[in-house]
């Protein structure tokens, strides 16, 4: 997911019920101009599948859940998460909107950025390199069995990371939804036998 969200982030796109991305908002094409290349821009990105762009079999699986719960709830969904450079702490929310015929719009906010100065530099292990676990929400790192978040370590780090979500970020969009849905019931709920 890490490398989806440079090309997303401040930006919207819209995805059509089998989660290709069908639109992306206009800012889309300057954005990936000027951090991507060439290769981000919409008339190559759209089109595409939306998880053929997520990095990580459990965060997948999280979009996918999201998205089904939004679709079949007909009820917005916003995930905060963490999108750091490796200088800046930054979080950003994630609001996903159905939409008529089964579309999803996910727009990506900026709420809050925090220079540092130190330097995380993380890159992607290759498979079967030696490397940490990394949640692609909030962006902790799992070091002997404890998730950190690595700005807090006050250190310089180098990391190859393998991209997946700590327990606490894969269960969070669903226990606010179970309360929600206790709190102010829709009535498609009884669809999803929640
Ligand atoms: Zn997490």
């Amino acid at each position: 997911m890490a490398a989806l969200r440079v090309k997303l982030m401040l930006t919207a796109y819209t995805l059509d019920r089998r989660d290709r991305i069908i639109a992306v908002s206009p800012e889309w094409d300057q954005f990936a101009l000027d951090n991507e290349g060439r290769s981000a821009c919409a008339d190559l990105v759209v089109g595409g599948r939306l998880m053929d762009a997520i990095t990580g079999d459990s965060v997948r699986m999280f979009m996918t859940a999201i998205l089904m719960r939004v679709r079949v709830s007909g009820q917005s969904e916003a995930v905060s998460y963490r999108c750091d450079s490796p200088t800046t702490k930054r979080r950003f929310v994630m609001v996903l909107e159905p939409l008529a015929d089964g579309g999803v719009r996910v727009t990506h906010h900026l709420e809050h950025e925090e220079l540092t100065n130190l330097r995380i530099r993380v890159r992607t292990a290759d498979y079967g390199q030696r490397a940490l676990q990394r949640c692609s929400i909030c962006c902790r790192i799992r070091e002997e069995g404890v998730w950190v978040d690595p700005f807090e370590e006050n250190r310089n780090r180098d990391l190859w990371v393998i991209h997946t979500l700590c327990d606490d970020c894969k269960q969070a969009p669903l226990q606010r939804y179970r309360q929600r849905q206790l709190r102010d019931p829709p009535e498609t709920a009884q669809a999803l036998g929640a």
